[in-house]
């Protein structure tokens, strides 16, 4: 089994564990020592200003006392993770795909091989073939994803970022998903529309109109998005400058 963390320059930190062998609050907690490590060699800046954020799942092991309790005494920020939220693993766009290619056709046992496929790799490029990435996590993709593409064929300009994802598969700030995990009491938007979904925000929702202006985006359903570069630059500006004055 592979551990491994990155953020957006490539890997940090992977180690393998012992085939067979599974992850317990003690083994993680060995883990995040090596993990915090590897950060105050690799990312010395991001270590001295302790700008860094832990991003996992919420495995037993991750979520165990023991660990809460390591991660407060050294005062490390943890990315939430909703719940129900396979599709919003990062690993899953950056990481499982490509991994997977080079280890196609090698025996799992090759145990070297698939670790000179990471290094190789990984290090230090997580972005070159994320259009295929895409492609392959099409499949098993969400309604809401495939709403946006006709097919699993998406363009090389369609990259993956941390808002138009959010509209891609529908998991992030829209208070349809806020209140399918129970955050908030209605799925409607404050417009008075039933529900505020990434496609009504995107094509008719009022009060996202100036946006829209703004960009000169104007959609009639979702799979013109993404269909053409000029399109595409648009539809990122909206989602970007939507969910950030959400926040506000
Ligand atoms: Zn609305």
């Amino acid at each position: 089994m592979l551990t491994v963390f990155f953020d957006y320059q490539g890997i940090v930190h992977h180690e393998f564990q012992q085939q067979s062998s599974t992850i317990t609050a003690d083994s993680y907690l060995g883990v995040l020592r090596r993990l915090r490590e590897a950060i105050r060699q690799k990312r010395p800046k991001l270590w001295r200003r302790k700008s860094w954020i832990l991003h996992h799942d919420n495995a037993p092991a991750h979520t165990d006392l023991k660990i809460s309790k390591f991660l407060q005494d050294h005062s490390t920020s943890v990315f939430p993770q909703p719940p129900y939220s396979p599709n919003l693993a990062p690993c899953d766009f950056f990481i499982f795909g490509k991994l997977n290619k080079k280890v196609k056709g090698s025996e799992i046992s090759e145990h070297r091989r698939d670790q000179s496929g990471i290094e190789e790799g990984h290090e230090g490029d997580p972005e070159n073939s994320l259009p295929e990435i895409f492609e392959e996590y099409y499949g098993g993709a969400n309604d809401n994803f495939k709403g946006f593409f006709d097919t699993s064929k998406i363009p090389n300009y369609v990259q993956p970022n941390f808002y138009n994802v959010q509209f891609f598969t529908g998991h992030g700030d829209f208070n349809t998903y806020l209140f399918r995990i129970g955050k908030i009491g209605s799925p409607a938007c404050s417009c008075g529309n039933e529900q505020q979904t990434p496609e009504h925000l995107l094509i008719d929702c009022p009060l996202t109109s100036d946006l829209r202006e703004e960009n000169q985006l104007y959609l009639t359903n979702t799979k013109q998005a993404a269909c053409n570069k000029d399109q595409y630059i648009k539809f990122n500006r909206f989602c970007r400058m939507h969910i950030l004055r959400r926040k506000r």
